[in-house]
């Protein structure tokens, strides 16, 4: 796409901190890094969010992620890392390219993990339900 920030990255015409690149995938560094090594994976074509993308991209990229997760573990020399990617602006996402974040976290970094609420037994059911018969 013409005016994508990732596609320019991709096409060359804007510069990034190459870690990986295959016919279809390309991964490097995040420009604004929540800690050192954090690192994006991305299709080479432009889709938007999750739900977009071709099954067998997907699957490449995972084993393209899961190949770059092990090695920024490996350089960060870290316990742990998220892999996070956002769809949709209320999920946080700011670039409409699909990328997938491998975030390495330090011990007590204060980052915190997700809250988490309880509900009813009446509503997980029901949603369980909506989401089973929503699936395609
Ligand atoms: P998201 O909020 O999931 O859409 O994440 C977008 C990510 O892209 C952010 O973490 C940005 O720091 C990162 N980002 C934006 N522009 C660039 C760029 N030119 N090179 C590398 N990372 C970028």
């Amino acid at each position: 796409m013409e005016d994508c920030i990732f596609c320019k990255i991709v096409k060359g015409e804007i510069p990034c901190s190459k870690i990986y690149e295959d016919d279809k995938i390309l991964a490097f560094l995040d420009i604004n890094p929540v800690h050192k090594g954090h690192t994006l994976v991305i299709p080479k074509e432009h889709y938007e969010g999750i739900v977009d993308m071709p099954d067998d991209t997907l699957g490449e990229l995972a084993k393209v992620a899961k190949k770059i997760s092990k090695a920024v573990k490996k350089a960060t020399d870290v316990d742990g890392f998220n892999i996070i990617q956002n769809n949709g602006v209320d999920a946080g996402q700011d670039v409409f390219h699909f990328h997938l974040h491998i975030i390495p976290r330090l011990k007590g970094d204060g980052l915190g993990r997700w809250p988490h609420q309880k509900f009813p037994e009446e509503e997980m059911k029901e949603i369980q339900e909506a989401i089973i018969k929503s699936i395609e």
